[in-house]
């Protein structure tokens, strides 16, 4: 057994402890739970140049910082540490300078989608603890995610996804090894189906904050852009938000980190990109609020941030606050014209959640909340092959002469 920096759980919303080492959902509150770090020790026992060192791939190099206790419960499927890529082109076509936006491209992770990051270490808690089946409901790319770490593990799971969540997910599911059930409803009613089923199936509940580790496995987000940038964070991050959990985590991984003296100065400000179809974060953060009430007829293209009500409110529109940033909802319109745009002049596939963050860049410019000389990172949390492209029409027969003056 290696030695793990954990020293217990707290309640985000009251601050109560939880003991580590046992099984937990959400706090008495019925809020999510933080895993708590003994951060003296940490930064005694692991520094800066163990990690350089360190020949774990991907965000394994973070073990040492996250909940893990026994290395055969890395649950692994080669994990990549993802690119950070320059906009050229089209960041001067959306206002910007080229270069200024960076892409960090989460599409090349296990499964497609940087929801492997939050499923990966939720599996290997859940294996750590012994725990034998597991349930999630999603719009996709979770449930996909952990369909496949908990085949990896060897652990049951079952999936339900609102009806409408893209075939191609659906089948990536099913394919992965879950029991995979379509709902007529939204992700919120798929997750009261995972409740229910606690007790009389004795599945544990994967749902978005509803266990502790997802959030830790997403902190490697912010731990991993630290340490690719040289330890000098970005002035801004725009994040397609959901329920929320990368925008926390990497919020999470600063504080951590700010801590252990890893990084100093200026946090970057937080920006919480919705769609106007679905935006119960922006109208709570508009309003002053710090929950943000469900969101009724909730639709939108992008349907990663298809997530009516999220119970990690709070602590979303409070990491937006404590880091000054803002939240912002775009249309459906726009962020196809900037997936477009984005691939035709610079190559880069995004998926509709991470062209919302160019869109969200794209008004922010205009209206002076950023300016050209800040360096943003636009997260693209998915590849952009799982989404619907536009049919080819052009056709050729090969009988005919060619004319070749049409091209
Ligand atoms: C889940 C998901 C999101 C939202 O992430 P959260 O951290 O839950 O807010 C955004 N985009 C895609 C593609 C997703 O799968």
């Amino acid at each position: 057994m290696t030695e793990t920096f954990v020293s217990h759980l707290e309640c985000s919303l009251t601050g109560k402890r939880y003991e580590a080492r046992q099984v937990h959902g959400l706090s008495d509150a019925g809020r999510p739970l933080l895993v708590r770090y003994d951060l003296e020790k940490m930064g005694r026992a692991f520094t800066k140049v163990d990690l350089a060192a360190t020949r774990e791939p991907g965000f394994w190099r973070y073990a040492p910082m996250l909940p893990v206790e026994r290395p055969e419960n890395r649950v692994s499927l080669g994990e990549v540490v993802t690119p950070l890529i320059p906009l050229q082109r089209s960041a001067a076509a959306l206002g910007g300078r080229p270069g200024k936006a960076i892409v960090k491209d989460e599409g090349r992770l296990p499964t497609g989608s940087f929801k492997a990051r939050g499923l990966c270490l939720a599996v290997s808690m859940a294996k750590e603890f012994g725990l034998q089946h597991l349930a999630i409901p999603t719009n996709g790319n979770a449930g996909a995610a952990m369909a496949a770490y908990a085949s990896r593990a060897g652990l049951r799971s079952t999936v339900f996804c609102p009806d409408d969540t893209p075939e191609i997910n659906v089948r990536e599911i099913q394919q992965l090894g879950a029991q995979t059930w379509l709902v007529n409803g939204l992700i919120n009613d798929c997750g009261k189906i995972v409740g229910g089923g606690k007790e009389a199936v004795g599945w544990f509940d994967v749902s978005t904050l509803k266990e502790p580790y997802r959030i830790e496995g997403k902190k490697t987000m912010g731990l991993e852009l630290a340490e690719q940038m040289g330890w000098k964070l970005p002035d801004a991050i725009l994040y397609p938000t959901g329920g929320g959990t990368g925008l926390i985590g990497m919020w999470k991984a600063f504080q951590e980190l700010l801590a252990l003296g890893w990084i100093e100065g200026h946090l970057p400000r937080m920006i919480a990109v919705q769609a106007e179809g679905c935006a119960p974060i922006v109208e709570a953060w508009k309003s002053g609020a710090e929950h943000a009430p469900l969101w009724e007829n909730a639709h939108t293209v992008a349907a990663g941030i298809r997530v009516p009500i999220a119970v990690g409110d709070f602590l979303i529109i409070r990491a937006v606050r404590e880091s000054n940033g803002f939240c912002m909802a775009v249309s459906d319109d726009d962020i196809m014209a900037a997936r477009d745009l984005v691939a035709r002049e610079d190559g880069l596939l995004l998926c509709p959640e991470g062209a919302a963050t160019a869109v969200a860049y794209q008004t922010a410019l205009e209206t002076g909340q950023i300016s050209q000389d800040e360096t943003v990172v636009l997260y693209n949390c998915a590849t952009g092959l799982k989404y619907p492209m536009a049919p080819v029409e052009r056709t050729i027969n090969r009988f005919q002469p060619v004319a070749y003056d049409m091209f």
